[in-house]
Formats: C-alpha cells, sequence, structure tokens
C-alpha cells in the first residue's frame, strides 16, 4: 500500500469519473476531491441528495475494510458540474478512489468511468440506471467503465467501451494501478426477440370485433377498450395482444430497456428486455406508481410499458387521479413530472389495452343476466372514465358473451397470421418516418393521409353528429391510415375512414 502522503500539512486534490442520473438523463460528473489539513471531515457538495451524502460513511467504513487508510483530515467532495441535481448511490466508488488518489495511496492516472455503490466491507453493488449512464459516457467518448459484477451484461450491452467487472474495491485498484488488470467483459449477447402472447388468438373463439379492433391498435400504436360483461374474454384477448405485436426493433429494445434499467428491473441474466414490454397493474396502484415521480425520480407503469402494451382491466376502479395523470403520456409519449422543485421527464409510447364492465353490476346490455343497475348508476359508472381520457383511446369495442355456437367453430385465425399484417402495417408507418402512425405529427398526417372530397364529406358529417373533439378529429384519420395500411392501401377509402370513426364511438 502506498504510504499516506505526509501526516498533517499536505494537501491532495484528485479527480475521477461518474455519472448522474436524473430521471433517464444521463450526465457525466467530474468527482473532485480536496484532502486538506484540518479536523476529519468529509463534506459532500454540488446538489447531491441525501443518499449521495450517505456515501460519507459507506466509503469510509469500504476504504479501511478493503486494507487502505481512511485519511484524518478535511476531505471535501464536489460533484462537478454542480448546477444539476443528482441522486442515488452510484457515485460510492468515484469517490472512494478520488481519497485513494488525492491521499497519495494510488498513483495511476487511468481514468475510467466508475459506477457502483459500495458495501461496507468494501465490496461492490449494483446501481438503477447502469445502462443510461454506460450508454450516454460512450456517446460522449469514454472509452472503459468500472461496474459490479451485477451490473456488467447490462453494461456490456453497449458495446462501444470496454466493461470491466469487479467484485471489491481492492479489485478496482489493483486495475488501476495494473497491478492486477481486470479483463473486459465480452459483449452481452442479446438474444432472440421472444415476444409472444401467452395466449394465442387461435384459441380466442369469436369476438371478430374485438379481434379487428386489437389488430388495428397493434398495426398502429392506437389504444383500444373492450367492453362487456364479466367472464367473456376480455382478459384473454388482452392477454394474446402481446403475440401480435410487431418484432421488437433494435432502437425500441434499447429504449425499453434504459426505462426498466432506471427502475432497477434488469439483472445479470437479462441485459435487455427480451420482448416488447406487457405492463398489467392492479387497480389498486396509485397515480404515482402508474404515471412515476420525480423526486426521487422512478419511471411508473405507462414508462414500463414503453414500446410495449399497458392493460389496465377494469378501468373504472383505478384511481381518479391515476386516470387523470394517465392523459399526458397517452398524448404525448412521455410525461413530465414535477415535485418539489424536481421534474424527470419519461417515454411513455405505449399501446393501452383497457377492459371495463358496461355498468356495475356487470351486465348492461347482456342478453342472459338483466342489468341491475338504474339508469343514473349506469351513467356515474361509465363517467367514471373521464372525457378527455375517453378522448385519447381510439378504439372502443363491446366484447359480448360468445354463443354456444361461436365456441363450437374452431377455425379462429392464430395470432402469427395476424401479426405477419400488422408487420406490414409498420412497414408502411416506418416509410413515414415514425414506428407506427398514432405517432405521426400533424404536417406528416397532413401529407400521407389526403382523403378525397367524399371521404371528407364523412368525416365533416362525424365532426358534426359526433362532436368530434380536434384531437379526436386527428386522431380518427390516424386509425383510418392504419386500417388503410392493413389492406396496402395508399389512399384512406371511404371504407377505411367509416371503420375508424365506428370504432371510435360504440361504447
Ligand atoms: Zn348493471
Amino acid at each position: 500500500m502506498a504510504a499516506l502522503a505526509a501526516e498533517g500539512t499536505a494537501r491532495g486534490l484528485a479527480t475521477t469519473r461518474a455519472c448522474a442520473l436524473w430521471g433517464l438523463d444521463a450526465q457525466l460528473v467530474r468527482v473532485e476531491v480536496d484532502v486538506a489539513p484540518g479536523l476529519p471531515s468529509m463534506h459532500v457538495v454540488g446538489l447531491a441528495d441525501a443518499a449521495i451524502r450517505e456515501a460519507r460513511e459507506r466509503v469510509r467504513s469500504a476504504v479501511r475494510n478493503s486494507g487502505f487508510e481512511f485519511p484524518l483530515r478535511r476531505i471535501t467532495v464536489n460533484l462537478a458540474p454542480a448546477d444539476r441535481r443528482k441522486e442515488g448511490t452510484g457515485f460510492d466508488l468515484a469517490i472512494a478512489v478520488g481519497v485513494l488518489r488525492a491521499s497519495g495511496q494510488l498513483q495511476s492516472t487511468a481514468d475510467p468511468l466508475l459506477v457502483a455503490e459500495l458495501a461496507l466491507d468494501g465490496s461492490l453493488r449494483p446501481v438503477r440506471g447502469c445502462l443510461p449512464r454506460v450508454a450516454a459516457a460512450a456517446a460522449r467518448g469514454v472509452d472503459e467503465v468500472v461496474v459490479s459484477r451485477e451490473n456488467a451484461s447490462e453494461a456490456a450491452a453497449v458495446d462501444t467501451l470496454a466493461v470491466r467487472a469487479a467484485r471489491t474495491l481492492r479489485e478496482v485498484v489493483a486495475h488501476l494501478d495494473s497491478t492486477a488488470p481486470i479483463v473486459g467483459e465480452p459483449a452481452a449477447p442479446l438474444g432472440e426477440d421472444t415476444s409472444g402472447g401467452e395466449v394465442d388468438f387461435a384459441d380466442i373463439a369469436g369476438q371478430a370485433s374485438a379481434r379487428r379492433a386489437l389488430e388495428i391498435a397493434a398495426a398502429g400504436g392506437h389504444n383500444v377498450l373492450l367492453v362487456g360483461p364479466p367472464g367473456t374474454g376480455k382478459t384473454l384477448l388482452a392477454r394474446a395482444f402481446p403475440g401480435i405485436l410487431p418484432a421488437f426493433t433494435p432502437r425500441e429494445r434499447f429504449e425499453a430497456s434504459v426505462v426498466h434499467s432506471v427502475a432497477g428491473l434488469l439483472g445479470p441474466d437479462r441485459p435487455l428486455l427480451a420482448a416488447r414490454p406487457y405492463r398489467a397493474p392492479h387497480h389498486t396502484l396509485s397515480a404515482y406508481a402508474l404515471v412515476g415521480g420525480a423526486s426521487p425520480p422512478r419511471p411508473g407503469e405507462v414508462s414500463l410499458a414503453h414500446r410495449g402494451a399497458l392493460f389496465l382491466d377494469e378501468l373504472p376502479e383505478y384511481p381518479a387521479a391515476a386516470l387523470e395523470a394517465l392523459r399526458e403520456p397517452l398524448e404525448d409519449g412521455r410525461i413530465t413530472i414535477s415535485r418539489a422543485g424536481a421534474a424527470a421527464t419519461y417515454p411513455a409510447r405505449t399501446i393501452l389495452v383497457a377492459a371495463m364492465n358496461p355498468c356495475a353490476c356487470g351486465f348492461f346490455g347482456d342478453a342472459e343476466r338483466e342489468c341491475r343497475c338504474l339508469p343514473e348508476q349506469v351513467a356515474r359508472y361509465r363517467a367514471r372514465i373521464s372525457g378527455p381520457l375517453l378522448d385519447r383511446i381510439d378504439l372502443r369495442v363491446g366484447v359480448p358473451r360468445v354463443q354456444a355456437a361461436a365456441l363450437r367453430s374452431v377455425s379462429a385465425e392464430p395470432s402469427h397470421a395476424i401479426r405477419e399484417r400488422v408487420e406490414g402495417a409498420r412497414r408502411a408507418a416506418r416509410a413515414r418516418g415514425v414506428l407506427a402512425n398514432a405517432e405521426l405529427p400533424l404536417s406528416a398526417l397532413r401529407r400521407w393521409s389526403r382523403l378525397s372530397d367524399q371521404t371528407h364529406a364523412l368525416l365533416e358529417l362525424a365532426v358534426a353528429k359526433d362532436r368530434l373533439s380536434s384531437r379526436g378529429y386527428h386522431r380518427v384519420i390516424r386509425v383510418a391510415r392504419t386500417i388503410a395500411d392493413l389492406e396496402s392501401s395508399a389512399e384512406i377509402a371511404e371504407l377505411h375512414l367509416a371503420e375508424a370513426l365506428s370504432l371510435r364511438r360504440e361504447l
């Protein structure tokens, strides 16, 4: 071990590199460590949160328990730039290495990105958000990163820099001073896209309208609401939905994986998501859990479903605050949450698949059982889905009780056949510069969705008759664009628009 620089008067200054994460926003940080004469103390400055300030205790113990000396002097740690908020435990390793360097116990000038939490015994622990931190560092030209073993495969998903996985602080020091270099991790194998539904559409009898609506939803990224009495297979249809989503493109897979990394949901055996996410949170969840939080920043279910699907069963049972909070992500494909002076933005480009009963008792309009609700009770039940939320649900479809005769027919189309048409429609959308028609900005929508005079007249009629909002107006054209794409039609015909309008109307 290198001797401590002479006790008492010597002053040491050193820097290391770390990466701060706020929401999904990763930024390289210079960790400056100043060891100066004075009463033994350690201060962390630079807009650090409580978890970072607690790094003092972890770093002190980890350094001592690794066989090094913790300088009994005045230590100041600055995280630069100081004007950005920083949170979490991912700075521990960079601070510890900085302390060793500033106190003369580590001579090397090697300057990799250091991303790990320290345990009191000096072992390295994984951190949330390793993937976006490493990706951001690689994009800024960093060529080496040191992480814990648990984070190794996640970091290695970024193949443009060398990933060194260490178990302990001692191993990191031995690597940096070249006494025992750590060999690089092999690039993480991304594996096959295993997207698929647990249920195949071939096993679902009848329900032609619901199947059609789900196909359109998958093809264009549109939101869908299934309405029907209990026991008619709404949940089954929703569970089959992932099986008709198009293949996960590398870009989408990376985007979705970043959100899961930040939530701490990736692991050694799962460096990137293998399949499009399918989230089905229970209706007891809070608005915070559904859309995420800002302080500390955490993505919610709607963001964990980014580039996949979000299934909300029994939609009216969700807390009103949670449902209202869905409006922004369903409209913009992302959500910004501000709380206590902090703000965080997460992507949330997901397909909402919602299901509900037609009334509180569940049997309004059912052929077999009588509804026990008064008309005003039915109205009150449906009003739990506010107008603005409903406006963002493009496709509303009834899921009635299937007659016995239909249950016997077993010739339903399998998921893979539907998925092929979905892929075709997605190819058409990509040719317009988006991943799905639901993302078409207005300028592109105008360009790619010219309507004949006759079709336009039909739309104007609907505006008057259905009191279509301006949002609804554009959403219905996007859906018509998808319906035309499913038939490989360059033009939106009257029939396509008529179907889009009828799917928007039914409830
Ligand atoms: Zn009822």
